[in-house]
């Protein structure tokens, strides 16, 4: 088994940027942690590569969100990608996702479908970022797959000029971003240089298939589709499988929920048990953990005021 690699590059003189994603082991254990419909999987990988890929293009410190809300039978699907390329994702589903395929079936059955990217920086105190856009073209027409509506967002919200292809099987989740360097040093040659090159870029890329996509090794498939650019190729990053979920996330969300609702639950069950929809680890709290949850909130000295 290969280690799972982000590998960044550039190409000729710089005016094109990319990045290359295979996921393996922490493709597997997402997979293996929770299970989903064929092809609500099947889009969760490639929503985990994609999320890795656009991570690894931003100049960003903190949690990138890469959210699909479905008007089908997928109602949410989300990806998310820590600073140190930690990735999970998880699903919602109805059962009728069993029996489609495609991005437009799934999540965007009467042109409703909305994909959401959201930076949420690692300091408080900074802001979020957060991009809606739709699984429509510009004209109305569902579009075919998460790299086309990624393309789109790129190009219309970011205006960066980008190609990209995911790909996604039972073994990994992987794929490709090319990119236009954003400026041009004020010089129209210099721009129509920039053109040129991610023209050329894209050629090339246009030639992968998925299959070859999920089969060769970054490096291999780097140095086969764009040698002739001679690419400088960035040291690997190594993305994994990470949950952010703890015993301590619960408490705050049980907390919030208030202590009402946490109470009558208690005197149903005889204890509340949550279950992380990313990892699928269960958290119980009996009768003594949710009075402490409760008092802790009473007793604890107040919150310590931000130094800055
Ligand atoms: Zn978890």
């Amino acid at each position: 088994m290969s280690a799972d690699t982000l590998l960044k590059f550039m190409l000729g003189a710089g005016q094109v940027r990319g990045a290359v994603v295979q996921l393996e082991a922490s493709w597997q254990t997402m997979r293996a942690r929770r299970r989903h419909a064929d092809a609500v999987q099947l889009l969760l990988g490639e929503m985990a590569a994609a999320a890795a890929l656009l991570a690894g293009s931003l100049k960003f410190d903190g949690t990138l969100v890469l959210q699909l809300q479905g008007d089908g039978p997928l109602r949410l699907a989300v990806a998310e990608c820590q600073p140190d390329f930690g990735l999970r994702a998880t699903a919602k589903a109805d059962a009728e996702a069993a029996t489609v395929v495609g991005l437009a079936s799934l999540a965007n059955a009467h042109g409703g479908g909305r994909c959401v990217i959201t930076l949420d920086p690692r300091r408080s105190g900074q802001q979020a970022y957060q991009g809606v856009v739709a699984l429509d073209d510009a004209r109305g027409h569902a579009l075919p797959d998460l790299a086309a509506v990624l393309g789109q967002y790129l190009r219309d919200s970011e205006q960066i000029p980008s190609w990209l292809l995911l790909a996604a099987d039972a073994q990994r989740a992987c794929g490709l971003l090319v990119q236009r360097m954003p400026g041009d040093g004020g010089h129209a040659r210099d721009a129509d240089d920039a053109d040129e090159a991610f023209a050329r870029a894209v050629h090339l890329a246009s030639t992968l298939g998925r299959d070859e996509l999920l089969q060769r090794t970054p490096e291999d498939l780097l140095h086969k589709l764009f040698w002739q650019e001679e690419p400088r190729v960035f040291d690997p990053l190594r993305p994994h499988f990470h949950c952010t979920c703890s015993t301590h996330r619960v408490a705050d969300m049980l907390r919030a929920l208030g202590r009402d609702e946490v109470e009558s639950v208690l005197k149903e069950r005889g204890e509340v048990e949550v279950t992380c929809e990313f990892c699928g680890a269960a958290y119980t709290f009996d009768l003594v953990d949710a009075a402490r949850l409760f008092r802790a909130e009473v007793d604890q000295p107040p919150a310590p005021r931000d130094a800055q």
